[in-house]
């Protein structure tokens, strides 16, 4: 027997056009460590189920057109939708409504942007990596830094389970917005969340929402990669109407 879909809707002040959802475990076809709705293929999961998953996807979402998926690769490129099929890239944007775009996560950040206009909207995979490498930073110049922006911050782990080394620490430069404490001898607890406000607010983006649901702690809802290892991946899809 197969639960319903639920999906996780944004708080945030986004206009009426712009339609955001976050998935989460529950119905779907997947099995085993990836039940039961992933979205990823590149986990080693069924393929077969996960092109299952993405049908139900679009069909509850009532989407035009399957979103554009990323392969992404913790870096911080970011792509226009429509310019190529399974872009390398962790951030992608579009002002057009035939494009749903969409990101996978497991513990790292997805991040959700759009002007307030309802004209343009975009959304980056954020972990450490991509902070670091300034993956937030890239969307917002692609939407342009003049125009009036909201964020919203989804689920990614917490400080509360988030806890890194000296290697993390070291690849944030100065003013990238650090935010970490330290908890024993070369450890550090993360927020990734207070990482990506800081951010946001350097390009000028102050309305913030979102932030502060852990992944690792909410296995009902949510895959982690942290706490799972071999898992599968939620995913924050966000296009216009
Ligand atoms: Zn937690």
């Amino acid at each position: 027997m197969n639960s319903p879909l639920a999906f996780i809707m944004p708080d945030w002040s986004a206009p009426s056009n712009v339609c955001s959802v976050v998935t989460v475990r529950r119905g779907g076809k997947s099995l085993g460590p990836f039940a039961g709705f992933n979205l990823a293929t590149h986990v080693g999961d069924d393929a077969q189920n996960v092109v299952a998953n993405r049908k139900l996807l679009i069909n509850e979402l009532q989407l035009q057109q399957e979103p554009v998926w990323l392969d992404q690769m913790h870096g911080n490129r970011v792509v226009e939708a429509g310019s190529q099929l399974l872009p390398k890239a962790d951030g992608i944007f579009t002002t057009q409504s035939k494009h749903p775009v969409a990101i996978l996560v497991a513990d790292c950040v997805p991040i959700l942007l759009c002007d307030k206009e309802g004209t343009r909207i975009g959304a980056v995979h954020a972990g450490w990596k991509g902070l670091a490498g300034g993956v937030i930073n890239s969307l917002v110049k692609k939407l342009g830094y003049s125009r009036e922006l909201i964020a919203w911050l989804g689920p990614a782990i917490g400080p509360c389970h988030y806890e890194v080394g000296s290697d993390v620490i070291d690849a944030f430069g100065f003013d990238s917005g650090l935010a970490v404490k330290k908890v024993k001898k070369s450890k550090w607890k993360m927020d990734m969340w207070e990482i990506a406000r800081h951010q946001l607010k350097q390009v000028h983006v102050n309305e913030i929402y979102g932030g502060g649901v852990c992944t690792y702690c909410r296995g009902e809802d949510f895959f982690s990669y942290r706490r799972d290892g071999v898992t599968g991946r939620n995913a924050v899809i966000i296009w216009l109407n």
